[in-house]
């Protein structure tokens, strides 16, 4: 029997660290001998039941968690396959469940017990997060799919109308820019814990998502952008899916070349989502831009790690060394960017008839639908070059695959767009953390002779308030304080929380904007809207 060493986030984290007192019975129901075969294997010959206890203590859409709030499941950390036969039907039955408790999953009920459920393999269940507490739970029909929407927090700190609200638009608009709609049921498990929010973690039918609970009080902004980015994965990374991905291997690295295609270009997606459902307006859309651009040249390694590069190296990110500036860059960042230059690039090329929205249509039809993967960049440039007639080539080996600075005010001149620098000076906090996309605010360095040196700031300290706010952006929140002023900090070392107060000093940056390039003409206009929409110009009016 074998327990997966990774599974949701690409990082080995060896989920059998938290296995106790595994034991093999017989038929009889006598114990027999397990051995250790490795860190995450146990023979067990004529074995027909294990037991094990498992702590389940971490917390967010990647973890496992029981307590006396909830449990909350992810089935890869807690459950064995017996080795070679992750492709069996599995039934699970969940016991115990207390009275007031209800359970939530996209696995399918077993007929007869409303706590039994059952997959088509492994991978099927695994891929099924369990939900299992008194939550809130809303449903709603759209372009007719059946949403479950689950919330387990405070009610004070959302609405649920809201929430619902915003949910319609975005399933909405996705489901008709694919044209497609590959399932009848999908659910969003939703998490808004005090302090930072992790992420979330997308499925086939469904998504879990944490966000931190005063980041989403009066303002569902980034829960938006979230929700948006992780429905959009039930194609890209889900159905589209990089062959690299194929078969998962639960006991090793599984590399990819191909996670800023489907970790960032979803994010590109998600952007144009909130454009088209009108959640975002043009300032929104360009400033959120803008934002990539700044994160991805504040970052050395943008000249010397490429976008596949990172990909490849995802698997090195739980390391505070390898996610400085100076080693690395985010797939997540430059993906982003690359979908939308690669959008105008789409547009120039068709002369407005096509755009990122026909290439997924399109990898959709060729890959997801025939039940074949892509392979990984190769495929993608393929589909570019289906849907335009055009080459592609110089974009991947200089950008993707490539080192090249992207040359931002080349693609936005057809829209009437170009980037504009700007010198400014900002708060520096004196150390820097981790900017991980689903990890908490973790302290990489500290400066020396900074006011957080002598303070006592250690590498490793994870930030949870500046100012009395919940951190959920550390970057973007030290740059909105004043240079060489007091802010308050809370830090939590271990089970320990400080309260410190940290004198910034003052560095210069380059700020970046997106803004119009000269006269704008009613061409480069249209080729804004498509741009933003990520549609042909020919559905713009
Ligand atoms: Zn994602």
């Amino acid at each position: 029997m074998q327990l997966p060493v990774w599974n949701a986030l690409y990082q080995i984290r060896d989920f059998s660290q938290f296995v106790r007192n595994v034991k093999a019975l017989d038929k009889a129901g006598d114990e027999i001998t397990s051995v250790p075969v490795d860190k995450t294997t146990w023979s067990v010959p004529n074995a027909t039941t294990i037991e094990y206890d498992f702590l389940a203590q971490m917390s967010g859409p990647f973890g496992a968690e029981l307590n006396t709030e909830h449990a909350f499941l992810n089935l890869a950390m807690l459950l064995m396959y017996p080795v070679g036969a992750s492709k069996q039907t599995i039934r699970v039955q969940f016991e115990g469940v207390p009275k007031e408790w209800h359970i939530a999953t996209p696995l399918i009920t077993s007929s007869g017990s409303g706590a039994e459920y059952c997959a088509a393999s492994y991978d099927r269940l695994v891929d099924s997060p369990v939900e299992i507490s008194n939550f809130r739970e809303s449903n709603f029909d759209s372009n007719g799919g059946h949403f479950r929407v689950i919330v387990h927090a405070d009610s004070q700190n959302y609405s649920q109308n809201e929430l619902d609200h915003m949910l319609g638009k975005i399933v909405s608009s996705e489901i008709e820019w694919m044209a497609d709609r590959p399932f009848e049921q999908y659910i969003f498990i939703y998490h808004f814990p005090k302090g930072q929010g992790r992420g979330g973690m997308e499925h086939a039918y469904g998504a879990a998502i944490e966000a931190s609970a005063p980041g989403v009080t009066g303002d569902l902004d980034s829960l938006a952008g979230l929700s948006a980015h992780e429905f959009f994965h039930l194609w890209n990374v889900k159905r589209i899916r990089p062959q690299s991905l194929e078969p998962i291997d639960y006991t090793k690295e599984n590399y990819t070349r191909a996670l800023w295609f489907s970790e960032g270009v979803t994010s590109t997606v998600a952007e144009c989502t909130l454009f088209r459902a009108g959640i975002h307006d043009e300032k929104d859309f360009l400033s959120d831009m803008a934002a990539e651009v700044r994160e991805l040249k504040s970052r050395p390694a943008h000249l010397t790690q490429s976008a596949e590069s990172s990909s490849l190296e995802a698997w090195l990110e739980k390391y505070p060394a390898y996610r400085a500036p100076e080693r690395s860059i985010s797939y997540y960042n430059k993906g982003e960017l690359l979908g939308a230059m690669l959008n105008l690039a789409i547009l120039d090329a068709s002369g407005g008839t096509k755009s990122l929205r026909e290439l997924f249509q399109w990898m959709n039809q060729h890959y997801a639908k025939q039940g074949r993967f892509f392979p990984d960049s190769e495929g993608v440039k393929e589909a570019a070059e289906a849907v335009t007639g055009k080459k592609f080539d110089d974009f991947f080996q200089s950008y993707v695959s490539g080192l090249q600075e992207i040359p931002y005010d080349r693609f936005l001149g057809s829209a009437g767009l170009k980037l504009k620098e700007r010198r400014v000076t900002i708060a520096d906090a004196g150390f820097t953390v981790s900017a991980n996309f689903s990890g908490l605010a973790i302290v990489d360095s500290v400066e020396a002779g900074s006011d957080a040196a002598a303070k006592g700031i250690r590498t490793g300290d994870i930030v949870r308030q500046i100012n009395g706010e919940a951190v959920t952006n550390f970057a973007g929140q030290i740059t909105s304080v004043e240079p060489e002023s007091n802010v308050r900090l809370v830090i939590a070392r271990g089970s320990t929380i400080l309260e410190l107060v940290v004198r910034t000093g003052s560095r210069n940056m380059t700020d970046y904007e997106i803004v119009n390039a000269g006269h704008v003409t009613a061409e480069q206009r249209t080729r804004r809207a498509a741009w933003m929409r990520c549609e042909a110009e020919t559905l713009i009016h």
